[in-house]
């Protein structure tokens, strides 16, 4: 049966509190089973603390959790990567993974369901797009990795991603990287409202530079985010130096051209005082050669920017190769030169089909 009830996740706190206001209660109850929900991770009415009867009663006709099922979860063989794919309610899927390197714990979160943008080398892109994810199904990732952290044993293993949380000893989710299945600038206003419930400072609090949120390029989001001060890191995928070679990679480059990409990003890095993350796929022999590094270097020389290079996964669509490891730290000293840090991203979660770009469901 269909629930014509509201997705306790898809509302703001101000959202909730003034739909209790409308129900005739004061905004302080709503506040308590805000902060509740968020810092318990509890979605048991019966167990709701402090709630007066009547409106627990009326909260639970109007509002429902909207969780995720897992429906089949994998574990890498290093262990450090878990890979979430979760059934939304109309049974579409999506995935999540849980990161467990660099000495802290990251969800890696989807967007949309599919990606409507057709990079040629992405398994989300060579599946197309499905649909926009609401900010619930967003949130409800998070919470999701959230709930697992919080129920596993804080043993030995977990001590060195233990985060400084203020709730208690147990592990929570402190850092979130939207680059999942999806397009989030594609999906703006539900990821800004997801991004709004995740950094409340009376729910999961996370710190807005504790998220990165990545884009293709699409131009007019990367100015919207700046304009409206959006606090998260902002990673922009590169892959091509020049306008040709982006496009044929990144087919939308066609519809946002790299040099409206480059001037968005010099608008936001003038605007927000920070500096920019530009991925860079390294694929053998197409875009990881000496004039390939210093092409980046020229178009980027003299930006507060890091290049995060990211060897190739393999993706059913797409027969190229990843750059070896030689080759990778020679195209890193070219940027060096330019005065551009970078780093090569580990490979991990691989063999689960869990690394960048390798995320795919069923449509
Ligand atoms: N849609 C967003 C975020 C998701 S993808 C974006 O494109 O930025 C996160 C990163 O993984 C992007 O830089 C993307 O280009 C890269 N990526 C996609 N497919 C990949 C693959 N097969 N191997 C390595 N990186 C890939
Ligand atoms: Fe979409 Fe990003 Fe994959 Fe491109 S790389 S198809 S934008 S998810």
């Amino acid at each position: 049966m269909a629930s014509l009830s509201t997705n306790f996740y898809d509302l703001t706190r101000d959202e909730l509190l003034a739909l209790a206001t409308r129900w005739g209660f004061p905004g302080v109850h709503a506040a308590r089973l805000w902060a509740y929900v968020y810092l318990s991770g509890e979605e048991n009415w019966a167990k709701m603390p402090e709630l007066p009867a009547r409106f627990r009663t009326k909260a639970e006709a109007e509002l429902s959790f909207g969780r995720l099922a897992v429906a089949i979860e994998q574990k890498s063989s290093d262990g450090f990567t878990h890979k979430y794919l979760l059934s939304l309610a109309d049974e579409r899927r999506i995935e999540t993974v849980l990161m467990r390197y660099t000495g802290r714990v990251t969800a890696c979160i989807s967007s949309q369901a599919g990606c409507a943008m057709g990079c040629v080398f992405c398994a989300t892109g060579q599946m197309g797009f499905v649909r926009h994810l609401t900010p619930g199904e967003i949130v409800a990732q998070a919470m999701h990795v959230d709930a697992i952290l919080r129920t596993a044993a804080p043993g030995a293993a977990l001590a060195q991603a233990q985060s400084h949380s203020p709730h208690g000893r147990h592990e929570r989710l402190r850092n979130i990287v939207l680059m999942g299945m999806g397009e989030p600038l594609h999906n703006y206003d539900s990821v800004m409202t997801a991004i709004d419930i995740l950094c409340d400072p009376t729910g999961l609090a996370l710190g807005g530079k504790k998220i990165t949120l990545s884009t293709v390029g699409v131009v007019p989001g990367i100015i919207r985010l700046a304009d409206e001060a959006r606090p998260v890191h902002l990673a922009v995928s590169l892959h091509g130096a020049t306008q040709e070679e982006r496009a044929a990679l990144v087919p939308v480059a066609k519809k946002w051209p790299l040099e409206d990409l480059m001037e968005a990003c010099r608008y936001y890095m003038r605007k927000r005082e920070r500096r920019i993350f530009y991925e860079w796929t390294l694929i053998e022999g197409k875009n990881d050669s000496a004039e390939n590094a210093h092409a980046v270097g020229r178009l980027l020389r003299g930006q507060l920017a890091q290049v995060n290079l990211i060897p190739l996964n393999p993706t059913a669509g797409y027969a190229g190769e990843p750059t070896g490891r030689d080759a990778a730290r020679r195209f890193q000293q070219t940027l060096a030169g330019y005065g551009l840090p970078s780093t090569v991203r580990q490979r991990r979660g691989i063999d689960i089909a869990a690394g960048c770009g390798q995320l795919a469901t069923a449509r």
